[in-house]
């Protein structure tokens, strides 16, 4: 099995010598020297990579909207503003291979004729802000950043920022009014960054496993690139599973491994005494799925199909130990803190929500708070709040309403908490 983004991963990652002589910094020379932008686009476009961030929109088409013809700056964005909670992918991919990063973002700059990349990095990444800085000074010296890359003509600056440790910077045009120095609130879309981004001028904002994969992409092809995945979507995915299950960790798989496998072959089944209830299969802003779905494929139409979404491919188990309630309290306490208060569904309508659950978790509920509840996933829904954090918030709750609502029901019979009682404190 072919594990291209992760089967160079070392602790302490390799330096810019060590890349160079496992090919790395080929498909920088193949991109500048040999390909034209367009044509470096039209690949990645072939490849039908979709964007790993979570949304899955197709990559290469993503590049194609930037106007070529425009005069002034352009912008390339790496995301690695990684915050969902249960995802850890991209962290692995910075602190254990940055050149991979560097060097999907230069081809991915050169494509678009970016003139200053960024790397916007979680505040919380430390020792991924080392092996970053580090790499980018190694680039340079080797003449791969800087003026006139390789003496082709081409030239690109690269900045690394670390971000104050929102989830809403991982928004990608919150990013870019965080990187122009702004509050970092969302704004309207259209028009997309590829058209008006940083400073009003085109950009591309892309994951950090989506621009680690482009190398490859440009090394070997579209049809390879296809090949690895088991279904209609292309390439391998790093999936991840934490909870209590044997061994939780992240692994690079063929795109469209089945959850069964995912979770019960690599993760190794859930642990002695625990029993699956359900999972959140891309990070928490994403729906339940329960028992029923552990056939389905993991890429992102077959967990569409399910009812919920592929996101960061990262999945959060439910045990049968753990409280519903307590455990979608707990993620609405994290939305609730990052709505960044910018429209009034989300600012008002997500501590709202949290306060809610936790009276029902407290033995405190009525009867009526689940329908109240319930309608409050469709007022915080999609199209009622300027950006996704809210309807995302309202997917585990929604799906937790539906699964296990006899276990909100039993909370409000019995006026506690069947599983913990008393309750432990709201996290801090
Ligand atoms: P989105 O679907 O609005 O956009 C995804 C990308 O496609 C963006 O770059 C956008 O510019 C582009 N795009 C979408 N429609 C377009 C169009 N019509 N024309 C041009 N470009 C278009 O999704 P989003 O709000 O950017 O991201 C939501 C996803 O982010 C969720 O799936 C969630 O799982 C994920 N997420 C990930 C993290 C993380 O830590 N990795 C954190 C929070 C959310």
């Amino acid at each position: 099995m072919e594990r291209p983004l992760t089967q160079h991963i070392t602790f302490p990652p390799l330096e810019l010598r060590q890349y160079e002589a496992i090919g790395g910094y080929q498909a920088v020379r193949k991109a500048v020297r040999h390909m034209q932008p367009k044509d470096v686009t039209a690949l990645v476009k072939e490849s039908n990579m979709k964007g790993r961030g979570g949304a899955g929109f197709s990559t290469g088409m993503k590049w194609s909207f930037v106007p070529m013809d425009v005069p002034g700056p352009k912008y390339l964005v790496a995301n690695a503003d990684e915050m969902e909670p249960g995802t850890f992918k991209d962290r692995w991919l910075l602190e254990g291979n940055p050149h991979q990063l560097l060097e999907g973002m230069i081809v991915a700059a050169y494509a678009i004729q970016a003139t200053e990349a960024f790397v916007f990095l979680r505040w919380a990444y430390k020792d991924a802000a080392i092996a970053i800085r580090k790499a980018i000074a190694e680039a340079y010296d080797a003449g791969y950043l800087g003026k006139d890359i390789l003496g082709t003509g081409y030239s690109l600056e690269m900045h690394l920022h670390t971000g104050v440790g929102r989830y809403m910077c991982g928004e990608e045009t919150a990013l870019l009014n965080s990187l122009e120095g702004k509050r970092a609130t969302p704004r309207a879309k259209p028009p997309f960054p590829q058209v008006s981004g940083l400073f009003g001028k085109p950009t591309i904002v892309n994951n950090v496993e989506t621009l680690s994969f482009i190398p490859h992409i440009i090394n070997k092809g579209a049809d390879w690139f296809k090949s690895l995945s088991r279904t209609a979507d292309g390439g391998t995915k790093i999936y991840g599973v934490s909870g209590r299950v044997r061994k939780p960790g992240a692994w690079e798989l063929p795109m469209g491994i089945t959850m069964r496998e995912l979770i019960e072959e690599y993760a190794g089944g859930m642990k002695e005494g625990y029993g699956f209830r359900g999972v959140l299969p891309g990070g928490a802003s994403t729906d339940f799925l329960i028992d029923k779905h552990m056939d389905i494929t993991l890429d992102f139409a077959g967990v569409a199909a399910a009812g919920s979404r592929l996101g960061t491919g990262t999945m959060v188990v439910l045990d049968d130990q753990t409280c519903p309630v307590g455990f979608v309290h707990n993620l609405e306490h994290f939305f609730a803190q990052e709505s960044c208060g910018f429209c009034t569904p989300c600012r008002e309508g997500l501590p709202w929500t949290e306060k809610l659950l936790w009276a029902i978790e407290q033995g405190r509920g009525q009867e009526e708070d689940l329908e109240l509840l319930l309608r409050h996933t469709e007022w915080l829904g999609p199209g009622n709040t300027f950006c996704a954090l809210a309807p995302g918030a309202m997917e585990p709750l929604q799906s937790a309403l539906k699964y296990f609502r006899d276990d909100f029901e039993r909370h409000i019979r019995e006026h506690r908490c069947p599983y913990h009682d008393p309750v432990p404190a709201v996290p801090a």
